[in-house]
């Protein structure tokens, strides 16, 4: 039995999205929200699956819109206008049904539409209860999730998720972009039969990348891995929940300077104390905050080229998605 690693796979990924978020004019004015997505920084990397949950439970374009009304922990999604209008019920099983048929069909991350009542993963207004609606003066709290995208990820929690506004923001998107690329990975270790040594070898990969996002994800990846003698799908679960979970945290400078000063390491038995004194020092240089990411990256790229390292080169942590657009380590 060939117990290799299977390769990462390469873009384009598939990715499901909000439908509104592709321009279709689905919502519940009839019009799309094309514009709220970063289209273009992200272009190449996906194939897009677009989901719209609402449209899914046979509500039509124009409809009446809906909006969370409730407490926190119940909240319900009723029309504005008609409260007698109760969605809730017929979203989750929508949800929980959907995210099944994303997974057989190989989808590797989601991306949502921000304040929707239904595809909000975030900081959704959730109004007070009141039958009269004209009488309805409370402030909404934004403390809400939709629906629909809370059935997504309860049903599949180590899905890489992100909500449309986020993805302005360089860092966020960088980190989403990661998380999908290893999610998809790992799918693809699933796809060929997870057995230890394959689990061992994908940790391997993905330990530096994992170090510089969260330490304690990185320590408690490790001590689940340390006796696969037991129920080996039941500690590859745990494993990629953990690891989605660490991922899912912004690498921050020191997480980064911590992975390089590692890195480091490796090389120090190559170069000549001028080159070792050079790297340490952008380093440092680095986790002060007087260097870009980018700058320590490139001379390590260079110290590897001359003086190559399996191991070191095999770490995802150097290039974890493609090479592409204004991406990389905005940090
Ligand atoms: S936010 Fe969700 S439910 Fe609303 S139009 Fe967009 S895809 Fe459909």
């Amino acid at each position: 039995m060939n117990e290799a690693l299977p390769p990462r796979p390469q873009a384009p990924l598939r990715l499901a999205i909000s439908e509104c978020l592709t321009g279709a004019e689905v919502r519940y004015d009839g019009s799309g929200a094309r514009s709220s997505f970063p289209h273009e920084a992200l272009d190449g990397l996906f194939d897009f699956l677009p989901v719209c949950p609402e449209m899914g439970i046979g509500l039509t374009v124009p409809r009446p819109p809906i909006r969370l009304v409730g407490t926190t922990d119940d909240v319900r999604a009723v029309g504005v206008v008609d409260r007698g209008l109760d969605v809730t019920q017929a979203l989750r099983d929508f949800g929980e049904a959907t995210a099944q048929q994303l997974r057989s069909r190989g989808v590797s991350g989601y991306v949502f539409m921000k304040n929707s009542p239904s595809c909000g993963l975030y900081r959704v207004k959730v109004y007070g209860r009141s039958d009269a609606v004209a009488e309805d003066r409370s402030l909404p709290v934004r403390k809400g999730q939709g629906v629909y995208a809370r059935a997504v990820v309860d049903t599949w929690p180590e899905l890489p998720v992100e909500e449309c506004g986020r993805l302005m923001d360089a860092v966020i998107r960088e980190n989403f972009v990661t998380r999908v690329f290893a999610y998809a990975h790992w799918q693809a270790l699933q796809a060929a039969g997870v057995t230890a040594s394959r689990l061992v070898a994908f940790h391997s990969r993905y330990k530096y990348l994992l170090m510089a996002h969260s330490i304690e994800a990185y320590r408690n990846t490790g001590r689940l891995l340390a006796d696969l003698s037991g129920d080996l799908p039941g500690i590859a679960a745990r494993y990629v929940r953990e690891l989605m979970r660490g991922l899912s945290r912004v690498a921050t400078r020191g997480g980064h300077a911590n992975v390089l000063s590692h890195l480091q390491g490796y090389l120090r038995r190559h170069l000549d104390p001028a080159s070792r004194q050079e790297l340490a020092s952008l380093v440092e240089a680095y986790r002060r905050g007087e260097q870009p990411l980018l700058s320590v990256l490139t001379l390590l790229g260079h110290h590897l080229r001359r003086f190559p390292d399996t191991y070191v080169q095999s770490q995802v942590y150097l290039e974890p998605h493609p090479p592409m657009l204004a991406l990389r380590r905005p940090l």
